[in-house]
């Protein structure tokens, strides 16, 4: 059960709450958000929930039995809109195409003449081998940084360790979690104590329900801004890097009031068809894409057999806007 509080809500009041709760054997957890104030109860016992719904200092009561409850859209039924700072959103029918390398590099920041106004890259890489390119780190960030700024373009760059965090939040515009971190919960637990947005990846072989929960673990740690990100599972399948579950997109949606963005480059790893998924994400209502592209994609530190040159990446971002268009204009979205 969720229960949102009046933010200014008094102290007697919440004791009162909670000491109701307790006495039909809920477990409490207090969690406060940028935005709001919330008593998460978790207990077995049926009871009518107008006993505390009419209690003063609640704002809103809702029962919601899924193992993630304020990710999850019984909780809140209309789409979130995550503000990604000054005029850029996310979700409820914003969209945003979020471009570049895999790892930063001397990237020329020229994506905002394409209306691509954030920049993806990362200065700390998880690799598979301890012997691939592993990123230029925080030097690597703060030159990053400086030309995106330059042209006014942001920065979505993947953080690995609690203990990075620090160094690299004023450097950062959203935060993203890779894969391989996506069940790192002391991770999620410190980011669910900034106030920037993240970029929450499904894990390699992670289920839809473990990616919410992930999520879970963000929210209640007080930072409602979160991307959900499908980025491709392990299946069987050999033919191509990563099996891309379209169908999770739907899914998510239905689920969660957090928008869902699709990474078509780690989705199938291979560069000649990523158009071609980034589209199908787009047209199962995915509310964003994020792409790896780079000037010289035989030349990346990473990635570069999923990476696009430029003119391929115009192509895309002017048919991901056409194909958004579409699915807008026979209702989809
Ligand atoms: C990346 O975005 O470059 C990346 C490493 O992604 P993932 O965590 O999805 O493998
Ligand atoms: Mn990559």
């Amino acid at each position: 059960m969720i229960i949102q509080l009046d933010q200014n809500i008094g102290s007697a009041q919440l004791g009162h709450l909670v000491e109701k709760l307790q006495t039909i054997q809920y477990k409490t957890t207090e969690v406060k958000t940028q935005f709001n104030r919330y008593i998460i109860a978790v207990g077995k016992k049926e009871f009518d929930i107008r006993a505390i719904g009419t209690m003063p200092g609640i704002r809103d009561i809702h029962r919601v039995s899924d193992a993630y409850k304020l990710v999850s859209r019984k909780w809140r039924v209309s789409e979130t809109v995550i503000d990604l700072g000054e005029e850029d959103k996310d979700g409820g029918g914003h969209y945003q195409i979020m471009a570049g390398p895999c790892s930063t590099e001397k990237t020329a920041a020229h994506r905002r003449a394409n209306g691509v106004r954030i920049l993806r890259g990362g200065v700390y890489k998880p690799r598979s081998s301890p012997y691939s390119f592993r990123g230029l780190g925080i030097p690597g960030l703060k030159l990053f940084y400086q030309k995106c700024r330059e042209v006014g373009i942001k920065i979505v760059t993947e953080v690995m360790m609690v203990e990075q965090i620090e160094n690299m939040i004023d450097y950062v515009d959203i935060f993203q979690v890779g894969a391989r971190n996506s069940q790192n919960f002391n991770l999620l637990d410190a980011l669910g104590e900034i106030d920037k947005p993240v970029l929450l990846k499904r894990g390699i072989s992670g289920t839809i329900n473990e990616l919410l929960q992930a999520a879970e673990y963000i929210f209640s740690n007080g930072n409602e801004r979160i991307l959900l990100c499908e980025r491709g599972i392990r299946s069987y399948e050999q033919a191509y890097r990563n099996t891309l579950d379209i169908n999770a997109i739907p899914i998510l949606k239905e689920k969660s009031h957090l928008p869902v963005i699709v990474d078509p480059s780690h989705g199938i790893g291979v560069r000649k068809h990523v158009e071609a998924v980034a589209l199908a994400g787009v047209i199962a209502g995915a509310d964003g894409v994020i792409v790896e592209v780079h000037e010289t994609p035989e030349k990346a530190f990473s990635d570069g057999q999923q990476t696009l040159e430029f003119k391929e990446a115009s192509r895309l971002y002017e048919r991901l806007r056409q194909t958004n268009g579409f699915r807008k204009s026979i209702g989809l979205v």
